[in-house]
C-alpha cells in the first residue's frame, strides 16, 4: 500500500470548479536539462452541476494514439452546456511515454500499467499512477481507458470489460461496453492483471471499461472514428452528456481461457497464415516462424489452441521468443 505522504503531484486545475478548464497535472522531475523541471500532463476539467463523474485517459502505453485523438478532441469540442456532472480527461496518462511515442517511460521504462497503486515517493510513473489511484480514481464513477496495440500488437476494433466477483459492478461494465458499440465487444480476460489501473478501479467499485483499437504504432481513420463515437456514446449512456446513444452493430467475444493466447516460442520472421477477424479452427497453424541466422531450416508453426476468430497479432515483421504471437476469442451472441 502507499504511505500516507501526499502526492508531489500538483493540478493547477480545480476539480469543483464549473465550466471548462485546460491545464496540467505538474509534477516535480529534476534532471539535467531542467534543475526545478517539471512534467506537466495535460488535464482537462469540464463539470456543469450535479451528475457523475467520468474519468476518460488515453496514452497509459505512450505508443497507442486512437484515444489520446478522441480525446484531444474531446477536451476541445465538449461544450458544458451538454454536460450534467464532470467529465475528467487526461488524454495522455503516461505523458513522458506518449512523448517518446514508446510503451513505457523514457525516464523510468515504467509500464504505468503494471505500476498501480504506485508510489508517491517513487519513480515518475509510479508518482502518476499514485495520483490516480488516490486522487482521480475515488472521483470517479466511470472510467474508461483507451488502448489499442502499440507498436507490437495490431487487434481487431473492441471495447472490453472483465469478469467481475461484484456482478452489479460487471453488469454495468457491459452497458457501457454495449453503448461504446465497437464493432466487437469483449469479456477480456488479462494475462497477469496485476498492477493494473483496470484492477485499481474496479477494486474501488468503479465501473471501469477499457478497448483495443487497432495497433501498430499508429491509427486508422476507421479505429479513430470508432473511439470518437464511442466516448460520447458512453457519456451519453451514463447521462453525463446530452442526447441519445447511436448504437451500432456489435459482434460480443469472449476469451474463456489462457489458451486464447500463443506466445512465440523462437525467434525469427513471422509470417501470418490467418488475418485478423478470420475463422480459426483448433489446431490450425496461425502463424510460422521462419529461422533467419541460415537457409534451409524449417519454420516453427505457430497452431491454435482453441477454435474462435483471431482478434490479435504480432505486429512487427519480427518476432522474439516470448512475444505474443496470436489471441483467438469466441464468437457469442
Ligand atoms: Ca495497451
Amino acid at each position: 500500500m502507499s504511505s500516507l505522504r501526499p502526492s508531489p503531484i500538483a493540478p493547477t486545475v480545480d476539480f469543483d470548479r464549473g465550466g471548462v478548464q485546460h491545464g496540467f497535472l505538474r509534477l516535480p522531475h529534476s534532471r539535467d536539462d531542467s534543475a526545478w523541471g517539471s512534467v506537466m500532463i495535460p488535464i482537462c476539467v469540464i463539470r456543469n452541476g450535479k451528475g457523475p463523474t467520468a474519468l476518460l485517459t488515453g496514452g497509459n502505453h505512450g505508443d497507442e494514439y486512437e484515444g489520446p485523438l478522441a480525446l484531444y478532441e474531446l477536451a476541445r469540442t465538449l461544450d458544458p452546456d451538454q454536460v450534467s456532472g464532470t467529465v475528467i480527461i487526461v488524454p495522455a496518462m503516461n505523458y513522458p511515454a506518449f512523448r517518446a511515442g514508446t510503451r513505457t517511460s523514457p525516464i523510468d521504462k515504467g509500464n504505468m500499467n503494471r505500476s498501480f497503486p504506485g508510489r508517491p515517493d517513487g519513480t515518475v510513473t509510479q508518482k502518476i499512477a499514485d495520483y490516480f489511484q488516490r486522487e482521480l480514481l475515488p472521483r470517479a464513477d466511470i472510467v474508461f481507458d483507451f488502448h489499442s496495440g502499440g507498436k507490437t500488437l495490431d487487434f481487431v476494433p473492441f471495447c472490453a470489460a472483465h469478469t467481475l466477483p461484484d456482478k452489479a459492478l460487471e453488469q454495468k461494465a457491459f452497458a457501457a461496453v454495449a453503448a461504446f458499440s465497437a464493432p466487437f465487444s469483449m469479456r477480456m480476460t488479462e494475462i497477469d492483471a496485476i498492477g493494473m489501473y483496470d484492477t485499481a478501479a474496479e477494486e474501488m467499485g468503479k465501473v471501469f471499461v477499457t478497448t483495443e483499437l487497432g495497433g501498430g504504432g499508429t491509427s486508422r481513420a476507421e479505429t479513430v472514428r470508432i473511439a470518437r463515437r464511442g466516448i460520447l456514446n458512453v457519456l451519453r449512456r451514463a447521462g453525463i452528456v446530452a442526447g441519445a446513444v447511436e448504437t451500432g452493430k456489435t459482434q460480443w467475444l469472449d476469451m474463456p481461457s489462457g489458451d486464447c493466447f500463443c506466445f512465440a516460442e523462437d525467434d525469427g520472421m513471422i509470417e501470418t497464415m490467418i488475418d485478423l477477424g478470420e475463422p480459426v479452427e483448433a489446431g490450425v497453424v496461425l502463424a510460422r516462424i521462419h529461422s533467419t541466422g541460415r537457409t534451409g531450416v524449417a519454420p516453427q508453426d505457430i497452431r491454435a489452441k482453441m477454435s474462435g476468430m483471431l482478434a490479435a497479432r504480432h505486429f512487427p515483421g519480427l518476432v522474439k521468443a516470448g512475444d505474443c504471437a496470436a489471441v483467438v476469442a469466441v464468437k457469442v451472441d
